[in-house]
């Protein structure tokens, strides 16, 4: 069910399929890591909500594109979704620049009609994350269907109720930060740093980190934002938070400049290049209509290629959003 493999040092191409499809509290089919989870848990009961509900998201502005522009990333992504049963097309897109007041240029994101998530609640969640977090995405896209998300060539795509919880959002970027925060050649669950910690802890922080060490990174990044970001730390919300204090120490230790909030921007992503919806072909786009106040800007068609191996993708099961709401 899982395998890593690198096509680039940008790139970490995650095959790690789960049934995106199963209820939200059914077992995992098959589990890759041997180490149980903390009891009692505390990840969906109380680490979803805190983080939702108290994590400050960062002044933004949101421009809705009024012409047929697309990134070709959140194209591709949208149109091999389906929503009963019915694969959906891109025509009906939202295609949207968010731009922070912490990063002069904005993230273009893409949202079906269908998706749970608006335009304003993509905005925002996305804008809890610290911005050197935030810096690992190129594009967010957001769709309807069942419940599933997965990050693939640092764009993330969030099906169903997914893209209503910060928590996806901070576990589908860790995925980059795995893949090339640290400059391995590897992912950075592949080394023996991160390998000789969890062999050194007792449990993993939730059902789904059991799932591959991809996910159970992906999981603790969330645990560490909280942990960063929150006087008394992960004791607040997990009483023996100790049984994974290894992982938690060498990701806070690594990462502490990431996954704190505050500061800038820096070094972000180059954009995939925008095509038409209805077809192909690149174009020049320009912000046509806002919804906040001021900027109208003129978006550049970036010139570059997709990451190699974008059509790979690591697929999550959803992560119990209804307790998030
Ligand atoms: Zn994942």
């Amino acid at each position: 069910m899982h395998a890593t493999s690198v096509s680039s040092a940008v790139f970490l191409a995650l095959i790690a399929i789960v049934d995106a499809n199963q209820g939200s509290f059914a077992p995992l089919t098959k589990r890759e890591l041997d180490k149980p989870v903390i009891q009692p848990p505390f990840y969906d009961n109380k680490l979803v909500p805190a983080l939702n509900e108290s994590l400050q998201t960062t002044e933004h502005t949101i421009d809705l594109w009024a012409n047929n522009s697309i990134p070709s990333i959140c194209k591709s992504a949208i149109e091999e979704q389906a929503v009963d049963g019915v694969l959906l097309t891109s025509g009906p897109v939202e295609v949207f620049s968010v731009t922070y007041a912490d990063c002069d240029t904005p993230w273009i994101m893409c949202r079906h009609p269908t998706a749970s998530a608006s335009r304003q609640t993509m905005a925002e969640l996305f804008g809890k994350l610290p911005v050197r977090h935030r810096s690992f995405v190129r594009h967010l896209s957001a769709a309807g269907g069942d419940s599933g998300a997965y990050s693939s060539g640092d764009n993330v795509f969030m099906a169903g109720d997914s893209s209503l919880a910060v928590t996806v959002y901070g576990h589908e970027v860790g995925h980059s930060l795995d893949a090339h925060f640290f400059g391995n050649e590897t992912g950075f669950t592949e080394t023996d740093a991160w390998l000789e910690a969890y062999d050194e802890d007792e449990v993993v922080v939730q059902d789904y980190a059991q799932a591959s060490q991809a996910e159970n990174f992906a999981q603790m990044v969330n645990v560490a934002i909280y942990t960063l970001n929150f006087p008394g730390g992960i004791a607040n919300l997990a009483p023996n938070w100790q049984q994974f204090s290894h992982m938690l120490d060498l990701m806070t230790n690594e990462l502490k400049d990431v996954l704190t909030q505050g500061g800038e921007c820096r070094n972000r992503l180059e954009n995939s290049p925008l095509v038409s919806k209805s077809g192909f072909g690149s174009q020049t786009s320009s912000v046509l209509s806002s919804e906040s106040s001021s900027t109208v800007m003129t978006i550049a068609s970036p010139t570059s290629s997709p990451a190699p191996g974008t059509r790979t993708r690591a697929l999550h099961r959803r992560q119990r959003q209804h307790q998030a709401k």
